[in-house]
């Protein structure tokens, strides 16, 4: 009897466990979630207007186009002091009024390509200005031309924005003059950021690497931003593209005389050496300090005309002939690439142009054969970083 009893006690238990499990899985099952009754948030509609800077408009009447009075201006611009001057906007842009269910989300005004400011309101309702970084969506873009007339016209051919080859050019400036020096059959290669936004074209972005070949000899380009966040183009060995001196002292000209130890010159109607490079450009055109320097002469100096006189240390001077305006006065510092003057046709002068002289040493030498020093290369602790960055476009420089 007792047998027995163990016997059906064991079953009942066995029986317990084996619903257990059943009854426990039917339970996990119905843990999951079946259909939920949610209650569905409708989506919030957003929409935007567009108001264009007309002919004549000031901030306070665009505000007011957009439903806002001369107090609500008068708050915008405090609030945007120290971000951006909203007197400052341009004839032509917009601001664009973004709406959250009918309500005010933002203004939103693009200061340039690449920046914009918004306009919010915090918890309290108060306007609060900030700058933020205009969004785009970014593809990287090849680009090949060969040179059959100048770099603008073929970069251009090859689908380059302006702004593009600007900086192709800024990009090469201190190893090639790409007013004198680029011939028929040169070619580049750029790899570079194409920008859409909202669907859009959009200006282009950064050139990220480059090759130019002139005259048969290849330069390279590699932009860098350093562990500092300082960007930069080397060679794709390392070596600085930036040297001491800009290969030209403007950016975009023909050379008119070339240096020379004997030459006619038509205003004193005799022969004298011409220890310079002149420039033909027209009236106006900017002319940029080819060195970091001190100005030490800014005045009207005889057959030179309006001229200024750069000392960039004690080896090298650079000088600049028969100017039309100065930019600078004696005593001022003056860094690589600033404008100092505009071209004219003071002194012995037959048209408007640029006299330029580089003195080494105190010897006049000439400027398109002058050996320059090199800029710093990439510093060691900053190599891998360099590696890696310059592997990522390794595709772009091994290509034919
Ligand atoms: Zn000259």
């Amino acid at each position: 009897m007792r047998k027995r009893t163990i016997v059906i006690f064991l079953l009942a238990i066995a029986c317990g466990i084996l619903f257990g499990q059943w009854y426990g899985r039917e339970e996990h099952i119905s843990e999951q979630p079946v259909v939920e009754e949610m209650f569905v948030e409708p989506l919030p509609v957003y929409t935007t207007e567009s108001f264009v800077i007309e002919e004549g408009d000031t901030f306070a009447v665009i505000m007011e186009r957009m439903g806002y009075d001369y107090e609500d201006m008068q708050k915008v611009l405090d609030a945007g002091e120290g971000m951006y001057d909203f007197t400052q906007i341009v004839l032509g842009k917009k601001f664009v009024m973004k709406k959250k269910d009918g309500l005010f989300d933002a203004i939103v005004y693009d200061i340039n390509s690449e920046e914009q400011a918004v306009i919010t309101k915090n918890d309290a309702g108060d306007f609060v200005v900030t700058k933020q970084d205009i969004a785009y969506d970014v593809t990287e873009e090849h680009v090949h031309g060969t040179i059959e007339a100048s770099l603008f016209v073929d970069g251009n051919k090859a689908g380059l924005e302006d702004r593009t080859i600007l900086a192709l050019a800024d990009v090469f400036a201190w190893e090639i003059d790409f007013a004198t020096v680029i011939q028929p059959g040169d070619s580049f290669d750029l790899l570079y950021e194409k920008r859409t936004r909202d669907g859009a074209a959009a200006p282009a972005g950064d050139i990220l690497a480059a090759r130019f070949v002139n005259r048969g000899k290849e330069y390279t380009a590699v932009r860098f931003v350093d562990p500092d966040g300082g960007i930069g183009y080397y060679a794709n060995d390392g070596t600085s593209l930036q040297k001491p001196f800009l290969k030209a002292p403007l950016a975009y000209s023909r050379i008119s005389s070339g240096y020379s130890n004997a030459r006619f010159h038509p205003v004193t109607q005799s022969t004298a050496p011409h220890l310079a490079i002149d420039y033909a450009a027209p009236m106006g055109t900017a002319i940029l300090s080819t060195g970091d320097g001190v100005v030490t002469t800014a005045r009207y100096t005889g057959g030179y005309g309006n001229f200024i006189s750069i000392h960039h240390n004690d080896t090298w001077v650079t000088q600049y002939a028969h100017l039309s305006r100065y930019a600078v006065s004696a005593g001022d510092r003056v860094e690589q690439g600033q404008i100092i003057g505009y071209v004219g046709s003071t002194g012995w002068s037959t048209g408007p142009h640029l006299h330029y002289e580089m003195v080494k040493n105190g010897t006049k030498v000439n400027p398109l054969n002058v050996e320059l020093p090199a800029g710093d290369p990439i510093p060691d602790e900053w190599r891998a970083a360099f590696d890696e960055q310059k592997n990522a476009y390794r595709a772009f420089f091994e290509q034919e």
